[in-house]
């Protein structure tokens, strides 16, 4: 049985670019429920730790640069099988590869610029749910 968790962040392209109330409408257009929600924005310390796992890539620093240049919404949502569910509904990385109707085809502009996060797997879902929220913030 697939974990009932996952965690997103719309990214600051598409904040920036106004499209933050038509990608949460989607979500739960696709039976997603919100049980934690925040604006913010990331520290340069707070962007290198969540995407530690790219550290020796070549776009390792435009990727810092990219995700602190403005503010994100980061969201954990619920739904059966969320982690395989949310990856179908954002589309492949690169917005060029990106099924149409998904929200990286609606709204991404570039691969880097990608419009949202969603958590790979259900350990690493659970452990950013609680990179981002504490214990009173969800419900
Ligand atoms: P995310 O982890 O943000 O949900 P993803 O799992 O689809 O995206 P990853 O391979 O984990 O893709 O890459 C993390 C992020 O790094 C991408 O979403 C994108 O913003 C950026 N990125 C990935 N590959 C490239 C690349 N070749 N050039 C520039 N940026 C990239
Ligand atoms: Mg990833």
């Amino acid at each position: 049985m697939n974990g009932k968790i996952t965690f997103t962040m719309i990214k600051p392209d598409a904040v920036a670019n106004g499209h933050t109330g038509k990608i949460i409408d989607h979500i739960i257009s696709k039976g997603f429920k919100i049980v934690a929600m925040k604006y913010t924005k990331l520290s340069k310390e707070i962007a290198g730790e969540f995407y530690g796992i790219h550290r020796e890539r070549p776009f390792f620093n435009d990727l810092v640069a990219y995700m602190t240049a403005g503010t994100i919404v980061a969201m954990v949502l619920e739904k059966d099988n969320a982690v395989l569910d949310f990856r179908e509904i954002i589309g492949a990385t690169d917005p060029k590869n990106a099924a149409a109707g998904t929200i990286r085809n609606l709204y991404a502009t570039s691969i880097e610029a990608n419009a949202v996060h969603g958590s790979d797997s259900d350990e690493n879902a659970a452990g950013e749910a609680s990179f981002f929220f504490n214990a009173f913030e969800r419900f």
